[in-house]
């Protein structure tokens, strides 16, 4: 069956609802369909200052989430990235095949530098997407998972597949997105023009799947709209409202057209006030599970290791077969 991966990191502890409906949601799918690979990203994290009492808690918190939201360590490999060495390995390769100009036009890296201030992003922060490359590449993936941000890597991604087998001879599966339109770009509660992230101006926009239930109700509720009133998805005038029918429609499965006629005379009041309620209602069991796979330590470490061990073996192979293209000297 075709391969897909994917990785998200461990940075703020509790996941988002933008993750959630963005990527994980995709990669419970697509176990069923693909031989997965999905790691917690903490190479990744450390691209940016990290306290390390809280990266190991958030690390293992974040394997507990992904489980708890549907993760089956029977039909998919859940690991920790920096489990698996060859992460590293590939990805200086990856960054010996990338040129300088190509690197310094990835968005995500403007962007967070900018919030940064310049001086204080690390190099590390500038090559991510390039040790993202070889996280994909290792695997063979055919599907990789993501929300719209990260289309972009997943083309450079291709790019340095393709550069690679033609230089050395084929060696890489050239990967494609799996980005699911309706539900590719979550937007902040307050700001309906930004991305929902971990990394918010503001924490009232940003609705955190471990957050106490009542406080994300409460966001929900206050979410920014607009001074028209009615009811109904248009993405250029109505961005907060549209915003929330996209979350009311992934949540409860109903199709757009039908819940713009159910609310259809009714005021925003009833839109916020019932998502508030469908959310609360999906995420406290979620809050359960998570719990559960936190109290049970052993478990939750023998799948972690279990999933390094099927990791490394697929990701040896390539990074021999990619050493030996590029004319290393195999170590006897
Ligand atoms: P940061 O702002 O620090 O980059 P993040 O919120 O983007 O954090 P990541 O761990 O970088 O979180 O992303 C994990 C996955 O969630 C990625 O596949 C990303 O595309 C997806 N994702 C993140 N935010 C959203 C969003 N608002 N809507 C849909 N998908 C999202
Ligand atoms: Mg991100």
């Amino acid at each position: 069956s075709p391969r897909a991966l994917s990785g998200i990191q461990p940075t703020a502890g509790s996941f988002h609802l933008g993750n959630y409906l963005g990527a994980i949601r995709q990669y419970v799918a697509l176990q069923e369909t693909h031989d997965a690979f999905y790691m917690v990203v903490d190479l990744h994290a450390i691209t940016v200052p990290q306290d390390p009492v809280e990266l190991r808690a958030n690390t293992r918190l974040a394997a507990a989430q992904l489980l708890a939201a549907g993760l089956d360590p029977e039909r998919c490999t859940l690991f920790i990235q920096s489990h698996v060495p060859e992460h590293a390995q590939l990805g200086w390769v990856m960054n010996c095949m990338t040129g300088f100009g190509e690197a310094s036009r990835m968005t995500q890296f403007k962007d967070k530098s900018a919030k940064q201030g310049a001086d204080r992003a690390t190099v590390g922060l500038f090559t991510y997407p390039i040790l993202q490359v070889a996280d994909i590449l290792l695997y063979q993936a055919d599907a990789v998972p993501v929300g719209e941000d990260q289309r972009q890597h997943i083309e450079l991604t291709r790019d340095l597949a393709e550069r690679f087998n033609t230089r050395y001879g084929p060696t890489f599966t050239i990967p494609a997105p799996h980005i699911v339109r309706e539900v590719a770009k979550i937007y902040d509660l307050q700001d309906p023009s930004a991305k929902m992230s971990k990394s918010a101006a503001s924490p009232k926009g940003l609705v955190n799947l471990l957050d106490d239930p009542k406080v994300s109700a409460k966001k929900f509720r206050s979410a920014v709209t607009d001074t028209d009133t009615v009811i109904r998805y248009d993405e250029k005038e109505k961005p907060g409202v549209s915003n929330l029918l996209t979350i009311h429609s992934a949540l409860t499965g109903t199709g757009i057209p039908e819940l713009e006629e159910r609310y259809e005379g009714k005021g925003y009041g009833a839109l916020k006030t019932d998502l508030a309620d469908i959310f609360v209602e999906w995420v406290t069991p979620f809050h359960e599970r998570t719990r559960e796979y936190l109290g049970d330590p052993e478990t939750l470490d023998s799948v972690l290791a279990k999933g390094a061990e099927k990791a490394r073996a697929v990701a040896a192979e390539t990074l021999a077969a990619a050493y030996d293209r590029l004319g290393l000297v195999p170590a006897k």
